[in-house]
């Protein structure tokens, strides 16, 4: 069976090592010393100066919203993962989808303009399988408009842009370090932000709104990470750039079998130009969604796993939202497939996988 995507595990031994200094100081949660250290590891090798490890991705981007202390409607993407929505109605807020762009689906910041109104205090866009939004433009428009602008960065880690992390953008930054992510804590997430007083805000709000012993200055909940997951997140940081050069690799084999050699009727999202994919993930958008259903029922047969990330349109599927169309997102929701895509999948697993979807593709 290959799966569409495996988490990385370190080597048991160096996990354990981190484990013996949990049981030597019996401090297993609470900001404790792996959480610090894995903070100013994550800073160093992201370039970054302020960052905090939290609960998941979810709770980041709900944090990140409660901080902002935003009201009324939130411009966001229909082409997510449903935690970017949901968090913006958890948090009281409405979302107002503008629809996303057809060559990179990230929203399409063209339209974002013609979605402000006076009940707009925000923007939360998600740099779509780690590939950065259009950064420069949506703070044009946020500054012209007294916006405030969140990216939700849970595919982007270690993804650069302009020469700088793109974690730099926006008022806040979220991360997600989830197992199923490029780079993971087992569950964890992250919220970056240049300014120091939102982080202090931040980081109160992470513990309860707790600001000294017996005192509290915000309206807070639990959004700490444990020990144990620190521990993962530090075991497998010296990996990073081994797991992004061989997904990249990987990459490269599907580019060559599927669209140098083959003839794939897919193409790829276009990626920002002054940025690098990260290897998150290997999505295809085909020509139609018979096709990709095709080939996807084909490969499951052989037992491959293929996910379609992101079905349906977000603007579409939810119950607590009436449900919109958006006619780029709906259109391209139907046809992309993400394939397999982790550490330990082989040249020749890559190439097998690539033979059958053509030989599928062409029958
Ligand atoms: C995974 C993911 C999240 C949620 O992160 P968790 O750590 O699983 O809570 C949010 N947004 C996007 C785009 C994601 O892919």
């Amino acid at each position: 069976m290959i799966p569409v995507t495996k988490p990385f595990l370190p080597p048991k031994t160096e996990y354990e090592k981190y484990l013996d200094g949990i049981w030597q100081r019996e401090w297993l949660t609470n900001m404790g010393p792996l959480a610090s250290r894995l903070e100013m590891e994550l800073k160093s090798y992201l370039y970054l100066n302020h960052l905090l490890f939290v609960t998941n991705g979810t709770v980041a981007l709900q944090m990140a919203i409660k901080a902002l202390d935003l009201k009324g409607d939130i411009i966001t993407t229909p082409f997510s993962f449903v935690a970017t929505t949901s968090s913006i109605v958890w948090e009281g807020c409405t979302p107002v989808f503008v629809d996303i762009d057809k060559e990179s689906l990230n929203i399409d910041a063209a339209k974002i303009e013609a979605a402000i109104t006076n009940k707009t205090s925000a923007i939360l866009a998600t740099h779509v399988y780690g590939n950065p939004c259009d950064v420069e433009t949506i703070e044009k428009i946020a500054t012209k408009h007294h916006l405030k602008v969140i990216y939700d960065g849970a595919h982007a880690f270690g993804v650069q842009v302009n020469g700088k992390s793109v974690f730099e953008y926006g008022d806040i930054s979220t991360g997600s370090l989830h197992a199923t992510k490029l780079y993971h804590s087992i569950e964890g997430g992250m919220v970056i932000t240049k300014n120091p007083e939102l982080l202090n805000k931040i980081a109160k709000i992470r513990n309860f709104g707790i600001s000294g012993y017996n005192t509290f200055s915000e309206l807070g909940i639990n959004g700490k990470n444990s020990e144990f997951h620190a521990a993962m997140g530090l075991a497998n940081l010296p990996y990073i750039n081994e797991i992004m050069r061989k997904r990249k690799e990987l990459m490269q084999y599907y580019d060559e079998m599927l669209f140098q050699k083959g003839n794939l009727k897919a193409v790829k999202p276009q990626w920002h130009t002054s940025s690098e994919n990260n290897g998150a993930y290997y999505p295809v958008v085909f020509e139609s969604e018979a096709l990709l259903l095709k080939i996807k029922n084909h490969l499951e047969r052989n037992e491959i796993g293929t996910r379609r990330y992101f079905y349906p349109s977000l603007a579409a599927a939810l119950p607590y939202l009436k449900p919109q169309s958006l006619p780029v997102t709906d259109d391209i929701a139907k046809r992309v497939l993400c394939l397999p895509l982790y550490y330990d999948l082989s040249e020749e697993e890559v190439m097998m996988i690539s033979r059958l979807i053509l030989r599928i593709q062409n029958n």
